[in-house]
């Protein structure tokens, strides 16, 4: 089994694998898409809004914008073991949301959400997003909760695209682009982390049944 970094690029990387069958390397894709956990927004209280758009369609606004994650000092709500709904400084990142318009139209944007407990590299990739505008007398003030989730819960969590493609000579390519959460490097390390505890479980419960038999 060969890996060759074929191209990094500032979002993307591909990697050529040699030796590597179809099967294996879909498992990868897979596992990148759907279990490496990465931080969107998942509940929004809402303290105001007289902007036009309705509660629905803002928060599921607002849960689609990418957070850059940090995966050493967060857990995921399901694995803290805080049990605690609203969860703890372990689990969740928290954000409000406040904005008025006076005079005239004013659009928010992502970059106008203020941290107020966790870590600070935790942020909107971008903040560029708009989220609402607000006309003359309108207001907003949301409390966001920024948690660590997976792409098989729900697509808010993917961290990006993955394809595996046929390279040259028998060799496959996969490539990763990050949406921003995680470096793409990361993304595909956590793809294979997740996949090995999936062969390790699966081997502890063969010995199990094998002794229990
Ligand atoms: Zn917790």
């Amino acid at each position: 089994m060969e890996v060759r970094l074929v191209e990094r690029a500032e979002d993307s990387l591909t990697l050529e694998l040699k030796g590597v069958n179809l099967s294996l390397a879909n498992a990868l894709r897979r596992h990148a898409i759907n279990e490496v956990p990465v931080m969107a927004v998942e509940e929004v209280l809402v303290m105001e809004n007289s902007s036009v758009i309705n509660n629905e369609v803002l928060v599921h606004r607002i849960s689609l914008i990418p957070f850059v994650t940090d995966l050493d000092n967060y857990r995921l709500p399901e694995t803290c073991d805080c049990n605690n709904r609203l969860g703890c400084e372990r689990c969740v990142v928290r954000f409000s949301l406040k904005s008025s318009a006076v005079n005239e139209v004013i659009t928010v944007y992502s970059r106008d959400m203020v941290l107020e407990s966790g870590a600070s590299i935790v942020r909107p990739v971008s903040g560029d997003f708009p989220i609402v505008k607000l006309a003359p007398g309108q207001a907003l003030e949301l409390e966001l909760y920024v948690r660590l989730g997976k792409g098989s819960k729900h697509a808010k969590w993917q961290p990006g695209i993955v394809t595996v493609y046929d390279g040259e000579s028998g060799t496959r390519r996969l490539y990763v682009e990050s949406f921003g959460f995680l470096p793409p490097e990361r993304i595909i390390i956590e793809a294979a982390r997740a996949f090995e505890r999936v062969v390790k479980d699966l081997k502890s419960a063969i010995e199990e049944a094998m002794r229990g038999g």
